[in-house]
């Protein structure tokens, strides 16, 4: 018998999510079978542990989009029992059952063999949200970041910190935007150059461009903020957009796009071919300072799962939470 949280959905279409013992004949098909270490809470998992945002299709379902831990039992060949991995996105967690729970089991697909220089708990502390900020910087840097600050929205939020202390580590100076002015000091701890108040920039302008301020851009937010930071990137700078923290919509003006050059780069996780990952991860090992992720970590356990999923729907987690499953 293992422990993992169970969110149930009753008649009336009400969930609640609960911790529970399961046996491992519960668990789905799939070939490796992992002993999970740690995981995480992203804002997708508030989602999922809450009314599911049209995310979780059946019920019972155990959420969770990362998870790392051992394996277990393989019958794949690329994996044996000892192996140390890391799993983020596929829709695991939301289709597929995920890292809140002492045990899964999962495609061999799915997985990332842990890469040299992370541990577990350090990996979850990374965790999609962190493996996202990772591609959102490899975007820029492929598209060259242009002199002057890169700017991070959301920036106490957990794409915004990792990207944050990346950036940061690269040697760029890092404009961090945040609405609540009293995570700076820790955004300065994470190596921000410079604090932004979310007021200052999320307000739409009839102008379609500004003062060119930005020499690219880790965008957490969306809206009427990546609206208006369109119009104040730098000749030839890039966007990567990565959340929708403050709206789906885009209310912006194609002029930075054709008078500035500017590019907007998506950013997806999920569907993240395999060398790709494997890329992201083994940059994170040495890109990522250890000691600026530690001061991001906020531990927690199963039981605390309900109460984190709505909180960080509401923006009010910083930083990673590890969840210590065990
Ligand atoms: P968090 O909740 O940890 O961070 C989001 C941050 O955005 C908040 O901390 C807050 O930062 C800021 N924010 C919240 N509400 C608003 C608002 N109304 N207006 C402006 N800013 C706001 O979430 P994550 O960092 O885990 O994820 C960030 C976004 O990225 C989410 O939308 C998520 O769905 C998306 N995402 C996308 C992925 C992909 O593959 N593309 C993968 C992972 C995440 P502050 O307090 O500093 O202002």
């Amino acid at each position: 018998m293992f422990k993992a949280l169970m969110v149930e959905k009753d008649d009336d279409g009400k969930t609640s999510a609960s911790v529970q013992e399961l046996s491992l004949d519960q668990l789905p098909e799939g070939d490796v079978t992992v002993a999970v270490a740690y995981s995480t809470v992203n804002y997708k998992d508030g989602l999922c542990i809450g009314p599911g945002g049209g995310l979780v299709r059946n019920y019972p379902h155990v959420p969770g989009i990362d998870m790392a831990g051992t394996v277990e039992a393989s019958d794949d060949p690329r994996y044996k029992a000892g192996d140390k991995v890391v799993l983020t996105g596929w829709r695991v967690g939301e289709a597929y059952w995920g890292g809140y729970s002492q045990k899964a089991r999962v495609r061999a697909d799915w997985l990332v063999p842990l890469p040299d220089g992370l541990d577990t708990r350090q990996a979850m502390a990374v965790g999609t949200a962190g493996f996202t900020a990772m591609l959102a910087v490899m975007a820029l840097e492929d598209h060259g970041i242009k002199d002057g600050p890169v700017l991070v929205t959301g920036a106490a939020g957990g794409v915004g910190s990792v990207a944050t202390a990346i950036l940061a580590n690269l040697g760029y100076e890092v404009a961090a935007v945040t609405g609540r002015p009293e995570t700076g000091d820790y955004l300065k701890s994470l190596g921000a150059g410079r604090i932004v108040a979310r007021d200052e920039i999320n307000e739409i302008t009839r102008r379609p461009l500004e003062a060119e301020t930005w020499g690219g851009c880790v965008d957490a937010v969306g809206g009427e903020m990546l609206a208006r930071v369109l119009g104040q990137m730098k000749y030839g700078a890039s966007v990567s957009a990565v959340g929708l923290a403050g709206g789906a919509g885009l209310p912006a003006s194609v002029i930075p796009f054709l008078l500035r050059g500017v590019n907007l780069l998506g950013i997806d996780s999920v569907m993240q071919p395999y060398d790709n990952r494997v890329r992201a991860w083994a940059r994170i090992a040495k890109d990522l300072p250890m000691d600026k992720l530690e001061a991001m970590i906020q531990p927690a356990t199963l039981n605390d799962l309900p109460q984190l999923g709505r909180d960080i729907l509401q923006g009010q987690v910083k930083g990673r939470v590890v969840v210590d499953v065990n």
